[in-house]
């Protein structure tokens, strides 16, 4: 339903056959939206069916849209198929104008509210519709309170206000040329066509490419009789006012009610955050009726969805209204608190607990916190909007953050309230500071939503934006590029950098629950038991394997405590860096086959001892080795900067013979395109003795290993093979070295060795080559690059961006697997290797493997394990959990 109605739309239809009182409406579909987009203007049934739709809503309500005495009024708002808070247009108050304004204040005997009602309608009108700039509405605002010497625009007297309103329409005749229009039908059908232009804003788009939601969805649009949180009180002294809650704490997870409410405000006041709300328990105080008629609702709303739900609602003069409700977003704690709660509770299962948690919000679990027993100067605090520590320079705009963050420097934003024009520096802070506004403001919404670090109304700070200036209630004078620490999970604000602590779930990870449960307190404790209980569900539901991509000791050791299986991709060449380049060098350059064996006696030891390393921490799990794999020219120096060097000791007549013979080498191996040059099994076809050597320590030490008792259990893995022969020079010569080692050792011990899957040829070849290959490893980095004919290296700076704006791809195919092209090679390529040798093992070894999505594809065509980094080895056992449930 909700592709049709959007969500909002979707959930009003559901409250309303619940029962719930919400005010009578229609919505039109996002079919509409899309026409109107598509061809620029609305479809021609459209206008009938808004007329019928609109009469029947003033019969229901007993009154017509904008009529002189006592007014019908509707809001006219956005609701798209996937929440995009704040990012597209709504207008209220249609149906005020000249003469329903006196209608409506005589009705509800409150002069300034009708004024001020009719006030909102032409600024959102003003700015939403007729595309004038908020300033000049803003100034006469502004003018106004200092006239009347008021702080805020609700003290402004009710004569003001008539005053504005005139002020207003002047401005309207200004810049369009043409007064405020008075006929009701015209600003519905104005206000509707202008939230189906919202949808291409250019804050919408970021919003929807940051998502990964579709460009050509379109939103529905949703027309409801309008009820007034500011209308004042009741004859019986019953007030008015807006709240938005949740039937339990989307922060943290916790049971119970969660909201705030604003008396005298309309819904939008609460959640711009420009006036700090009180919490829910408020209105029990001013109204236990309405309260305890909410808190039914809500009871009703969780048990429907069996979810957290949020809700925005309206007393008007005593009588509440649900405005709005939805399955509430949260943030990844109380995402897994709450599932294992719900499943406590019995209202779900532990699958159900496993489908609505994910990858991305176990990742946000492993970020570091702020250790709290360094030193650190408090100087603010607000409300813990979305958790997580940040530290970065303050900036005052959001192009600043957008400006700081593309040289590589972390930034904070630093803003009284955040709007949605500030989306793209959201997007590119570390984190969000604002000093007004709650849990339920704009800043806090979007920034639980990206899952970024952000503390909110932090009402002790001025922040002046327009000086670029941050003052501590201390006097203390903060401007842009001061260091700062925000924690989005106490609300504290640091001058500084505050160093950071692991987070409890990796320790949970690392050591174990038990020692990750010492000295948390209770909610702490209850999300690790949450994640220990849903991760076992997953490992339990996961059919595909989780290895590790790791070249270290202690990497493979971490890969293992997080949960690997194994060593999918151990990269020797990282083995070569450091001091050892040396030796590669000195392998690169010899001259002689005495020089070269020299170079490479000198490396096998290393090796060796490195191999030993890793095969002991991976005792009893397979260690896919491969061999070396890339350009040689990466292990030589920069050719300009040793070009310059020769020439320069040329100049002075020192030239070192090193140096030269260096710098020849270097230009003779110096490629084009090195990517798709002299690299993987070319090497070991063109640099003798280079892999002999590493299968030579690779199985010396697997038989350290097994004389010292362990079960080593090393794979041999062949890089970029795109043809059967060049597999088979390269596998005889290993077969060579591995039967020899083992025969002078004395040890027994089966050495799989297999290919990599990472060129196009070799995915069409991969039935020939699985008659040489015990396994394949798709290596979907080069894959993709093949595939596409991109250059790894230099795409994603050069013209990514640009792709992604114009939706060529809704993620960089680097990061996310492009199943259409190169997934379906994988898909294809498994099927022809199969067929060729039943039980192949069939695993991803590049970048993918850490990407839900991704891991989700390979999930459904039948590979046997996805390797990833070892830190992201969590996340790819819940994701191949979730991927045999979803
Ligand atoms: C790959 O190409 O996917 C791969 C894992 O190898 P590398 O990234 O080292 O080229
Ligand atoms: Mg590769």
């Amino acid at each position: 339903m909700s592709d049709l109605l959007g969500g909002k739309g979707a959930n009003l239809a559901e409250m309303v056959s619940l029962g719930l009182p919400v005010p009578p409406g229609f919505t039109i579909t996002t079919g509409a939206c899309q026409v109107y987009l598509e061809s620029g203007s609305q479809p021609a049934e459209l206008q009938e069916q808004i007329d019928t739709a609109l009469a029947e809503l003033e019969k229901s309500m007993d009154k017509t849209l904008g009529q002189g005495e006592d007014p019908l009024l509707v809001s006219v708002r956005s609701g798209a198929k996937f929440s995009m808070p704040g990012m597209m247009e709504t207008v209220l108050n249609i149906g005020l104008n000249d003469t329903s304004v006196q209608g409506l204040a005589e009705t509800s005997g409150n002069e300034h509210f009708a004024w001020d009602s009719y006030r909102r309608l032409i600024q959102m009108y003003g700015k939403t519709v007729l595309d004038i700039a908020g300033e000049p509405f803003e100034e006469c605002i502004d003018a106004a309170k200092s006239r009347e010497g008021v702080g805020t625009d609700v003290e402004l007297s009710a004569t003001a206000i008539q005053e504005l309103v005139r002020e207003f329409k002047e401005i309207i005749k200004t810049e369009t040329g043409n007064p405020f229009p008075q006929k009701p039908s015209e600003q519905l059908i104005g206000a509707i066509h202008a939230v189906f232009d919202s949808w291409n804003t250019d804050r919408a788009r970021i919003y929807r490419r940051r998502e990964h939601i579709p460009h050509d969805l379109g939103t529905a649009v949703n027309v409801q009789a309008m009820v007034f949180g500011n209308a004042g009180d009741s004859d019986s002294g019953l007030g008015s006012g807006s709240g938005v809650a949740f039937t339990r704490d989307p922060a943290n997870g916790d049971q119970g009610v969660y909201g705030d409410y604003l008396p005298d405000a309309q819904g939008e006041d609460v959640v711009s955050g420009v006036r700090n709300a009180h919490p829910l328990d408020y209105l029990n105080e001013l109204d236990p009726n309405s309260y305890s008629e909410l808190m039914a609702h809500m009871k009703r709303l969780e048990d429907h969805y069996r979810d957290l739900c949020d809700i925005e609602f309206t007393v008007e003069r005593g009588k509440l209204w649900m405005l709005q409700t939805r399955v509430g977003k949260r943030t990844a704690a109380a995402a897994f608190r709450i599932a294992n709660s719900l499943v406590n509770e019995g209202v779900i299962n532990l699958d159900e607990a496993l489908r609505r948690v994910t990858g991305a919000q176990l990742a946000q679990l492993l970020f570091p916190r702020f250790d709290l027993d360094a030193e650190s100067t408090l100087i603010g605090e607000g409300t813990n909007a979305s958790p997580g520590a940040a530290v970065g320079e303050i900036v005052f705009s959001s192009q600043a953050a957008v400006e700081k963050a593309a040289l590589g420097i972390d930034v904070i934003l630093v803003r009284r309230e955040t709007t949605p024009e500030d989306l793209a520096g959201m997007v590119a802070a570390t984190g969000i500071l604002t000093s007004r506004g709650g849990k339920t403001s704009h800043a806090a919404v979007v920034a639980r939503g990206m899952g970024k670090t952000a503390v909110c109304g932090a009402e002790s700070l001025r922040i002046d934006t327009k000086k670029g200036e941050l003052t501590t209630s201390q006097g203390q004078v903060l401007t842009a590029g001061t260091i700062i620490s925000i924690d989005g999970s106490t609300g504290d604000v640091f001058l500084g950098s505050v160093p950071v602590t692991a987070s409890r779930i990796v320790k949970l990870f690392e050591q174990g629950k038990d020692s990750a449960l010492v000295g948390v307190d209770f909610a702490t404790a209850d999300l690790i038991e949450s994640v220990d209980r849903i991760m076992a569900h997953a490992d339990s539901r996961r059919r595909m394997g989780v290895r590790a991509n790791a070249d270290t000791g202690p990497d493979a050791e971490r890969a293992r405590r997080m949960g690997a299986s194994g060593i999918g991709l151990l990269r020797t060449e990282h083995m070569f860096l450091g001091e050892r380049r040396q030796l590669i060098e000195d392998l690169i350059l010899a001259e002689s086959t005495d020089q070269n064996k020299g170079a490479l006696a000198a490396l096998m030891p290393l090796q060796r001892s490195d191999f030993n390393e890793i095969l002991q921490a991976m005792n009893g799990l397979p260690v896919t080795v491969r061999l070396i794999d890339p350009p040689l020219h990466e292990f030589l120096p920069d050719r300009v900067e040793l070009a310059v060097k020769v020439a320069v000791e040329n100049e002075r007549g020192s030239a070192s013979d090193t140096d030269v013979k260096l710098l020849a080498a270097v230009n003779r191996l110096s490629e084009q395109n090195p990517m798709l040059g002299l690299r993987g099994v070319r090497l070991g076809l063109v640099l003798p003795g280079l892999f002999a050597m590493q299968v030579e320590a690779l199985t010396l030490a697997a038989c350290d290993q097994k004389r010292a008792g362990r079960n080593p259990k090393p794979e041999v893995m062949i890089p970029l093979v795109g043809s059967i022969a060049e597999l088979s020079i390269i596998r005889a010569e290993v077969s060579r070295v591995i039967d020899t080692v083992l025969a002078h050792e004395n040890v027994s011990l089966e050495i799989p060795i297999g290919t990599m899957i990472e060129l196009p040829r070799a995915a069409i070849t991969a039935g020939d080559l699985a008659e040489l290959a015990e396994f394949f490893s798709f290596g979907t980095n080069d894959l993709t690059q093949t595939v596409w004919g991109f250059s790894r290296d230099d795409v994603e700076a050069a013209f990514f961006s640009r792709y992604l704006e114009l939706g060529i791809f809704p993620v960089s195919p680097f990061e996310s697997i492009d199943t259409e092209g190169v997934g379906e090679l994988v898909r294809e390529a498994v099927e022809r290797g199969r067929a060729a040798r039943p039980g192949i093992s069939c695993g991803v070894c590049g970048e993918h493997g850490g990407d839900p999505a991704s891991i989700h594809f390979f999930n459904s065509i039948g590979l046997d394990y996805v390797s990833c980094s070892p830190f992201r080895v969590p996340v790819a056992r819940l994701e191949s959990g979730r991927a045999t449930l979803l």
